[in-house]
């Protein structure tokens, strides 16, 4: 009886041992990665989810309090409004589209071109310092995601059904844009 006690005794002691180890372990796990995710978010100056700093030196919150909530949605969130709904899709003045945030030059009207797809489309952006591009793999979808250069407002996305002469369509955001004339 009395081994039959220690032999128990002994297993839940083993048992509770290895649990301690266990999350001992895990503790260790979760502060290493804790660590390794702020070293990114200092190379890449962007907190993941909640308030991400932007190129600009912009926290969201405070995007929030200069953008009208539509701009906002797009260009720090990454929404997209509804076709024919912004008011450049049907657009055709001859000037220049800046970035709503920053007011860095994106699109020319000059390669603006009429779509179809009811939200202003451009075969090229304005010069190399226009816009970069971003692998976009929400919604199921494999997408080029298109954002200034300069500050990182989400514009819209990039697709290669364009006409002549580069074949691209980058499909723009109203929201994101500000026109002003040449
Ligand atoms: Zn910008």
């Amino acid at each position: 009886m009395k081994k039959i006690l220690l032999a128990t005794a002994s297993v839940i002691v083993c048992a509770a041992l290895a649990i301690l180890i266990n999350i001992f372990v895990f503790e260790k796990n979760n502060n290493f990665m804790a660590g390794a995710q702020r070293d990114r978010e200092q190379k890449t100056g962007n907190r993941e989810g909640g308030d991400s700093i932007s190129k600009e030196g912009k926290s969201k919150e405070e995007w929030k309090k200069t953008l009208t909530p539509e701009q906002y949605l797009i260009t720090c969130e990454g929404s997209t409004e509804p076709a024919f709904t912004g008011k450049y899709w049907n657009h055709h003045e001859t000037g220049r589209y800046m970035c709503v945030r920053c007011g860095n030059e994106l699109f020319s009207s000059d390669t603006k071109f009429d779509s179809g797809s009811g939200w202003p489309s451009y075969y090229s952006p304005a010069s190399d310092s226009s816009v970069g591009e971003k692998e976009d793999r929400s919604y199921g979808m494999l997408r080029t995601e298109v954002m200034c250069k300069k500050c990182g407002a989400h514009l819209g996305h990039l697709f290669d059904d364009g006409p002549k002469p580069t074949g691209l369509r980058y499909c723009v955001n109203s929201g994101a844009l500000e026109f002003t004339e040449k």
